[in-house]
């Protein structure tokens, strides 16, 4: 589904990660942690092509992008792949002058050039999925926090990604509003979707993740199982990670 290979990326001087290898099996989902800094959101960003590697490769299904390629054939591997991956940030990012449903619909009717009947249809299913569909017609202003990021996530979906990347998506969200959320990605989970998640919620990375990939000083220092990461850590790295959590 998702392979990444010896993926460098650095900003001017500063290496944030390098020689990135990472395999994602269809309706896997992977919990990535790491200290701040340790380059988390880039590895996302690059996954979907809001920031361009330096080196190396990504696949996503059939979309392929290499550190190699001339510009333009860059230009399209990037283009390809971002039909393909959703992404849900940890600030909202919601269109402010659309209502819920116009924020869902307009990708698909400006991108996948959906009618609007259709978009409408699809819009107001996955509204109805995130548990929203009688919110349908308020603006992004009149909406909670939790009730915001859930249109943000049905809006992703409305693209029909194979694959959903979540960047810290309950980070900014009032404790009694994170359960909302949460539990829409548990929902997603087990309805196959592929999904890499960034996120502090250890409770949600124990229960859900097939595998926990632990990031520092611009490396994958280790992965396993949540089983595996959380009791047994091999590394210092991670046991010092670990240890701050508590
Ligand atoms: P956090 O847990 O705090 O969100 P993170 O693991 O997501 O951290 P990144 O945001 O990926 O870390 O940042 C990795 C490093 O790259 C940091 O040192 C950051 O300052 C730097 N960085 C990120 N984006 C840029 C940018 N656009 N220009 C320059 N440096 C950047
Ligand atoms: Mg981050």
């Amino acid at each position: 589904m998702i392979e990444v290979n010896k993926l460098g990326k650095s900003f001017g001087d500063l290496v944030v990660f390098r020689d990135i290898d990472l395999h994602i099996r269809s309706g896997e989902i992977v919990v990535l942690v790491g200290p701040s800094g340790s380059g988390k959101s880039t590895l996302l960003r690059c996954l979907n092509g809001l920031e361009v590697p330096d080196e190396g490769s990504i696949r996503v299904g059939d979309a392929t992008w290499n550190a190699s390629m001339d510009a333009s054939a860059k230009k399209e591997a990037v283009r390809h792949i971002r039909t393909l991956t959703g992404m849900v940030f940890q600030s909202f990012n919601l269109f402010p002058h659309m209502t819920a449903l116009e924020n869902v619909i307009m990708a698909p009717t400006i991108v996948k050039k959906r009618s609007k009947a259709q978009a409408v249809e699809t819009g107001e299913s996955l509204l109805a999925k995130v548990g929203l569909l009688n919110k349908k017609n308020e603006y992004p202003s009149r909406l909670s926090g939790g009730q915001q990021q859930r249109v943000a996530i049905a809006r992703a979906l409305a693209m029909q990604p194979q694959i959903m990347l979540f960047d810290e998506p309950t980070s900014a969200l009032d404790p009694e509003l994170t359960g909302e959320v949460l539990s829409v990605m548990k929902q997603l989970a087990t309805e196959g979707m592929t999904m890499i998640v960034v996120t502090h919620e250890m409770k949600f990375a124990r229960e859900v993740a097939n595998r926990i990939i632990f990031m520092s000083d611009g490396k994958i220092q280790e992965e396993g199982s949540p089983d595996q990461f959380f009791v047994q850590p091999q590394t210092e790295r991670a046991r010092k990670f670990l240890r701050q959590l508590a």
